[in-house]
């Protein structure tokens, strides 16, 4: 459920919508926006109008579909075709932009967002020299439980807060690794200045680790139900190894034959490429929970590739290719 401010902000865009269209903010069309914010998922007229009908019996069919009308010209909502030939709708206010896969046989539908995707269908508009406005993907087939015929569970999720599950587990996994690979250039390293400043870093990247932990925490605590929710975010994780390489991959490049010099070049290079691949990716995303957590990550690894540098410049002098971002 979206947080109190997120619902005052809505409420807020739609009154000011209303106004323009000099429309009057009635209690019945209060009573439909509020059922419909308060609900996850992809919900039907026929739905919200039962719905509703639960706190006010004299609100009619066509005064729900005259206000999901609304919804969708204000921008709160988008009218969405699962292929059952009911009008359905979800919100759209901080949601990430997402695609469905919907089961034939049963209500099951599962929201995903691939950036690999995303950018396929850029490079195939822009070379047709077409604007993109906007695009669907829907992927209609029988989900597991139907295959088995078991009988089928469902639930619908806050894309928001599994977008944000998604992106904490992904930037947990890479600090991580960058705590491992400090951790083994330290193991390695020759030159005792060298060690100290990569367990200095790998303690850098421990505390930055705790930190996501407690946010994992919290998160999940306020929402012990989002661990349930089918992966969102669709992430190449072999993009973590390539940004800071396992012990095993450090070890067949031959990692304790490196100079001091070689080997903060190696750690420099990893953290600036970390903080362009988060800072890039998080670009990608409209404006989510998920997106905030991608953007404040890139920055902490600016930190990282700042505090590398400063031991560049102690131990090797100022005489070093400077940062670049
Ligand atoms: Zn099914
Ligand atoms: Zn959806
Ligand atoms: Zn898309």
């Amino acid at each position: 459920m979206p947080a109190n401010r997120e619902l005052a902000e809505q409420k807020e865009i739609f009154a000011a919508y209303l106004k323009k269209k000099k429309l009057k903010i009635t209690r019945q069309r209060q009573v439909i926006l509020d059922s419909f914010l308060k609900t996850e998922g992809h919900l039907s007229t026929e739905e919200l109008y039962n719905q509703v009908r639960q706190k006010d019996r004299t609100i009619g069919y066509a005064t729900v579909s005259r206000t999901m009308k609304a919804l969708t010209d204000s921008g709160l909502a988008r009218e969405i075709d699962l292929g059952d030939s009911r009008s359905r709708f979800e919100p759209l206010y901080k949601r990430p932009h997402h695609h469905h896969i919907i089961c034939v046989e049963c209500p099951k539908t599962i929201e995903f967002l691939s950036p690999e995707l995303e950018q396929l269908q850029e490079q195939v508009v822009s070379h047709y020299r077409f604007r993109p406005v906007r695009h669907h993907f829907q992927v209609f087939g029988i989900c597991e439980d139907c295959q088995k015929h078991r009988p089928a569970r469902h639930e619908d999720f806050d894309s928001d807060l599994v977008f944000a599950r998604d992106a904490l587990r992904i930037a947990l996994q890479t600090e991580k690794n960058g705590v491992n690979f400090y951790q083994s250039l330290a193991k390695a390293a020759t030159d005792p200045r060298g060690r100290n400043a990569f367990l200095e870093m790998a303690a850098e990247e421990e505390k930055h680790l705790r930190e996501l932990e407690g946010e994992w925490e919290a998160l999940v605590k306020r929402n012990k139900r989002v661990l349930k929710a089918p992966v969102f975010l669709h992430f190449d994780y072999n993009e973590l190894n390539r940004l800071f390489p396992s012990p095993e991959e450090l070890q067949k490049r031959h990692v304790e034959q490196l100079s001091l010099e070689e080997a903060l070049h190696l750690a420099l290079s990893m953290e600036q490429g970390a903080h362009r691949f988060f800072k890039r990716y998080a670009e990608k995303f409209n404006d989510t929970r998920g997106k905030a957590i991608f953007q404040k990550f890139a920055e902490e690894e600016l930190e990282h590739c700042e505090l590398i540098q400063k031991e560049c410049d102690r131990l090797l002098g100022p005489s070093n290719p400077p940062l670049q971002h």
